[in-house]
């Protein structure tokens, strides 16, 4: 990899970070996954190491870098088959919300933990019946003297059990209706009336997805991160790193596939070559690695733009890099299953659960077909049809 796109110092990341995700690996997080568990020991050692707060300002116990690092540690996680799925929300969302948007006060509290490992935050924006649609959440916060009282229902919000707080989107009563000017809130885990159920996923992760349901939630005047009429600048400030680190996830994931299924083509042999020699097997794999590379390409455009205080241009190469990344993930998985043939859906080669694992890269953190819209509607100009 040339210079131009990558440092000595990115390299050295990606080399670290792979001999760390070598030490764990599959075989770890499958064991996580079947005890029901949680990666402790890989996330401890990684936030040891500085990795998890990469990104987040030195002043507050981080690296002081930015997106381009954080997203090459979730890359080399996942390549390794050891993703820590909470990188993309603790640190990356609301770390970055918080740094960028905190009070003096707030980022004190919150970032040493967060870029040590020691606190993690989940992040809750979607709901029942606004799903993709954000400009329709109702969750509301209305105030009670100097405090706030936040009603309302998330779901599929991941690693609320295991989240010291999470940050949940809502709007002010002021701003019930209408275009969305979302407010953010730090809820902690065992505020009285905040109530989360796991839903039931057919998904093998460590992360688990909970409903979640707040019943005058009762906070003080600084759960209020930043200004509330800050609106969807503060948002989207979350929102892009979320999408770069998506992208970071589903390579990783793509990676750790397309690995398992050169290693099987070059040496599985049922005629007088190793069935790598067939191009039926062959051109597919070399096709997800050429959509790997793209979409890594774009991520780092995407985090470069990003980490340059871009926010526009950062916005529409985040939510590209997010849809090449899913898609390349997706395709990559099912071809390193199919060139497995029937040991693709043995559990002891580990590749079909991530079949089901490689499709939330393309739902979320938003659709494949909500970037196609905003490739539609704000890089061409093509009209709305909703
Ligand atoms: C494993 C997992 C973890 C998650 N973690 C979190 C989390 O931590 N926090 C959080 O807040 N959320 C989380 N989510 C939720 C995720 O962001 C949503 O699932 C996603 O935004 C899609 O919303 P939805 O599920 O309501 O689908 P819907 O919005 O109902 O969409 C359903 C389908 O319709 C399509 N569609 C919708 N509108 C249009 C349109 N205008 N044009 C074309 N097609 C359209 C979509 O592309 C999709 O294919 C998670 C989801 C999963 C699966």
């Amino acid at each position: 990899m040339s210079t131009v796109l990558e440092t000595e110092e990115h390299r050295a990341l990606r080399d670290a970070v792979a001999a760390l995700g070598k030490r764990y690996g599959r075989d770890y997080m499958t064991g996580v996954i079947r005890e029901g568990s949680h990666p402790r020991e890989l996330w401890s050692e990684a936030a040891k190491l500085g990795y998890l707060g990469v990104n987040l300002p030195e002043e507050y116990g981080g690296g002081g870098g930015g997106m381009a690092e954080l997203s090459i540690v979730l890359e080399e996680l996942g390549a390794a088959g050891s993703p820590l799925l909470m990188m993309v929300v603790s640190p990356a969302i609301c770390g970055t919300v918080i740094a960028r948007f905190g009070t003096e006060a707030q980022k004190r509290r919150w970032l040493p933990g967060l870029a040590d490992g020691g606190v993690t935050m989940a992040f809750g924006i979607t709901e029942p019946d606004a799903g993709s649609n954000s400009h329709r959440i109702t969750t509301t916060a209305r105030r009670d003297g100097e405090e706030w009282l936040l009603t309302g229902r998330k779901v599929f919000v991941s690693g609320v059990d295991i989240a010291d707080a999470t940050l949940v989107v809502g709007r002010t009563e002021d701003a019930r209706t209408g275009t969305l000017k979302p407010c953010l809130f730090i809820v902690p885990r065992e505020t009285p009336g905040f109530g989360r159920t796991p839903i039931d996923m057919e998904l093998q992760a460590p992360e688990k997805q909970f409903e979640l349901v707040l019943d005058d939630v009762r906070l003080p005047a600084e759960a209020l991160v930043g200004d509330e009429d800050a609106g969807l600048l503060q948002l989207f400030a979350g929102l892009n790193p979320e999408r770069i680190m998506t992208a970071a996830f589903g390579i990783g994931m793509g990676r750790y596939a397309l690995g398992k299924a050169v290693e099987y083509a070059r040496t599985r042999q049922v005629w007088k070559t190793p069935i790598g020699a067939h191009q039926a097997i062959a051109h597919p794999l070399a096709t997800a690695h050429i959509d790997l590379e793209l979409a890594r390409l774009m991520m780092q455009k995407a985090a470069r733009l990003y980490d340059d205080g871009d926010d526009v241009g950062a916005g529409e190469a985040a939510n590209m890099a997010k849809y090449a990344a899913g898609e390349a993930c997706v395709s990559a998985v099912d071809q390193a299953v199919h060139t497995l043939g029937g040991n693709g859906l043995t559990r002891e080669y580990g590749l079909a659960s991530l079949v089901t694992a490689a499709r939330v890269a393309r739902i979320a953190p938003v659709s494949r077909e909500m970037i196609l819209n905003y490739v539609s509607h704000q890089s061409l100009g093509l009209p709305k049809s909703y």
